[in-house]
């Protein structure tokens, strides 16, 4: 029996990526047409360029296209939460339209979840060629702390790249939190992953759309969404610090006692230590913050995406 695999392909400003990619694709398709029939799922989120007229043009010259086109830019992860929530596929995959996430791993993919032992297959980079080094490195630490405080799964390298069984995809579909943190999600709903190792590729052509201030962003999201350990944190710095001016009142007032005499002296002492315990204070109120702004979109309820325009009768308009 034929399997359907649907292709998830969010694009931002990705003109010049798509054709690359919609060939290349058909080339891996070709190869696989034995055991399995293709759906591509292109999410225009909102392109500034002449993205959704090429994905227009594509639709009319392949049945396999669809596309869904946001009302604005809604960010990676909605797009990725629409063509998951649209997907009719018996496996699923999300892969990027600039082919870093390179399709020939597919049928590689395909054939470890046919053999029936897992139930997603997902790629990571052994590599950061190619990518500036500063990036790397707050990358990595990024992966060792939070790997330290989440109970979310984390792989250092891990791609959004990923070929998952429907109930996999159901189960991520139900997790409909408006802050969306993929990497945390997909380790979060558990199942039997395999890890497929490649080595990094450049995008094809066009360029990427983080930006450092958009990554560290990200990454805020990512501990704030999976780990309430800078709340615990916070509180145990506020606890560390009451003990130890309790310790600090009591040797004040014995040596008061004791030994008698005024202290006017340490105005210097006095101001650093005012200063320090206010900067303290305002930041583990700004830690609060983060999370109660967090707890605050999430109450609203709001859509995750808009559509403007699709050639799915099926897709859901808004959700
Ligand atoms: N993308 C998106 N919305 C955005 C930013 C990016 O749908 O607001 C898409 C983009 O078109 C691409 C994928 O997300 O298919 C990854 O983006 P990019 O290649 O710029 O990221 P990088 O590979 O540099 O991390
Ligand atoms: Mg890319």
């Amino acid at each position: 029996m034929k399997r359907l695999i649907s292709l998830i392909v969010p694009c931002y400003n990705e003109e010049e990526a798509l054709p690359h990619f919609l060939r290349e694709v058909s080339r891996v398709a070709e190869e696989m047409k034995e055991n399995a029939e293709f759906e591509i799922l292109f999410i225009d989120d909102g392109s500034k360029d002449n993205t959704l007229a090429v994905l227009r043009q594509f639709a009319k010259d392949d049945s396999r296209v669809k596309y869904l086109a946001f009302s604005r830019n809604f960010g990676k992860e909605a797009a990725m939460y629409a063509g998951l929530c649209n997907a009719k596929g018996d496996y699923v995959a999300v892969m990027d339209a600039d082919l870093q996430d390179p399709p020939s791993l597919l049928p590689q993919m395909f054939s470890i979840l046919e053999s029936g032992e897992y139930d997603s297959v997902a790629t990571r980079r052994i590599t950061r060629a190619g990518e500036p080094k500063l990036r790397s490195f707050f990358a990595r630490m990024f992966y060792r702390v939070i790997n330290r405080i989440s109970d979310a799964d984390i792989v250092d390298g891990a791609r959004d790249y990923r070929l998952m069984r429907r109930e996999m995809v159901k189960a991520i579909v139900a997790m409909s939190e408006r802050n969306r943190f993929s990497k945390g999600i997909f380790g979060w709903v558990g199942f039997r992953t395999y890890w497929l190792p490649y080595e990094n590729v450049s995008r094809v052509a066009g360029k990427s759309k983080w930006s450092f201030w958009k990554l560290f962003r990200y990454s805020v999201d990512g501990f704030v969404n999976f780990s309430q350990a800078p709340l615990t944190i916070s509180a145990i710095v506020g606890g560390g610090f009451t003990v130890l001016s309790v310790v600090a009142i009591i040797f004040i007032i014995v040596r008061k006692l004791c030994f008698g005499g005024s202290s006017v002296d340490g105005w210097a002492s006095l101001v650093c230590i005012i200063a320090f315990v206010s900067g303290l204070q305002l930041a583990c109120l700004g830690i609060i913050g983060q999370y109660l702004s967090k707890t605050y979109l999430e109450v609203k309820q709001r859509p995750h995406y808009i559509l403007k325009e699709t050639n799915d009768e099926d897709a859901e308009q808004i959700r």
